[in-house]
């Protein structure tokens, strides 16, 4: 899923999204409860409608924004409360509140709130935040008045294999129609993120999506794929386009790099977006040396088309039982050991 925080996939048009095969759209709770407010987006008859995007969309709960701007907000037994990030107002948000805001924005995925902890916090604080997880996932449950969305539990627990199976035995019994791994690709190592989905991925139901939260690069997505995850979200593929950093099946491109600057050819011969069937690597390193907005467009639109694209491919590879080979052969194209 590309990122559309504040309801829009930065400087992409919808139509552009279903054009390079995006089939969800990520959006989420806490920023868009301060600004337009959940009040707005509902009058005007939810995210869909607001957006003008007629797929999928996922809105997140909240409860990463616990983790991200932890020294702006207070959180105890019965709710999280914000300063918000914009004026410094107080927001309170309870495992109900988000339920209620999901539902005013109407999204077709929405996510239990959470507390996701630093990674390197003692066992004891883990433990008490993967409990707290686990009996905030019982109340959003029971808030659910719409039985039109599928409410996701999120496994907290760090990189640790105790925790990872306490969080799953609380919230699998809750039988809920999603579950996500929260809590990994917040500074700890890649490795240590892939042994964790080893031993967390097979303890959640394998007839519901698996969603890894907040990941990541292209060879993450490979390995975390064939650990059993079915669903990502990450801002990489428009950050970095924004910053002039294009993913390309050779491997990443600066394209700032001095030696893109007479080169005619395409950003990636083996990408069938519009930039690259339109444009040169000479064209769209220009356009960010002169500082013009279509650069950061276009370079978001390959990226996500590029993601699209790897997971088609990787989605056919293992149709025909050959993902570990697919992965092995793309990480070697990146010069990425396996
Ligand atoms: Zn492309």
């Amino acid at each position: 899923m590309p990122v559309g925080t504040l309801a829009t996939v930065k400087g992409i048009l919808p139509q552009q999204l279903k054009d390079v095969g995006v089939q969800q759209v990520l959006a989420n709770t806490y920023h868009l409860a301060l600004r337009p407010g959940a009040d707005i987006v509902e009058e005007m008859g939810g995210l869909h409608q607001f957006m003008n995007w007629d797929g999928p969309i996922l809105t997140d709960s909240g409860g990463f924004q616990v983790f991200s701007l932890a020294k702006m907000r207070k959180l105890d037994e019965k709710q999280v409360v914000f300063r918000s990030h914009i004026d410094g107002s107080v927001f309170e948000l309870s495992p109900e509140k988000a339920v209620r805001i999901q539902e005013q924005l109407g999204a077709d995925c929405i996510m239990c709130l959470d507390e996701c902890p630093p990674h390197d916090v003692s066992p004891d604080e883990m433990q008490r935040a993967v409990d707290l997880t686990t009996r905030w996932a019982t109340r959003c449950r029971d808030a659910q008045q719409r039985s039109d969305q599928a409410l996701f539990g999120i496994v907290q627990g760090g990189t640790h294999q105790k925790m990872r199976e306490r969080s799953a035995e609380g919230l699998v019994p809750l039988d809920l129609p999603g579950y996500a791994v929260g809590g990994l690709s917040v500074g700890e190592d890649p490795a240590d993120m892939y042994t964790t989905l080893d031993f967390t991925t097979p303890l959640l139901p394998a007839d519901r999506p698996r969603y890894l939260m907040g990941v990541g690069r292209p060879q993450d997505l490979l390995e975390s794929v064939v650990r059993g995850i079915d669903l990502f979200d990450c801002v990489m593929p428009t950050r970095n386009g924004r910053n002039a950093q294009a993913f390309t099946s050779a491997g990443p491109v600066r394209l700032r790099n001095q030696k893109h600057q007479r080169d005619p050819g395409p950003l990636d011969p083996e990408c069938g977006c519009l930039t690259c069937t339109s444009y040169s690597r000479a064209y769209l390193r220009h356009l960010f040396i002169a500082g013009e907005m279509l650069g950061p467009i276009l370079l978001s639109l390959h990226n996500i088309a590029f993601y699209q694209q790897l997971l088609r491919n990787l989605r056919e590879a293992i149709q025909l039982n050959k993902a570990a080979e697919f992965k092995a052969v793309q990480l070697a194209r990146w010069g990425i050991s396996n």
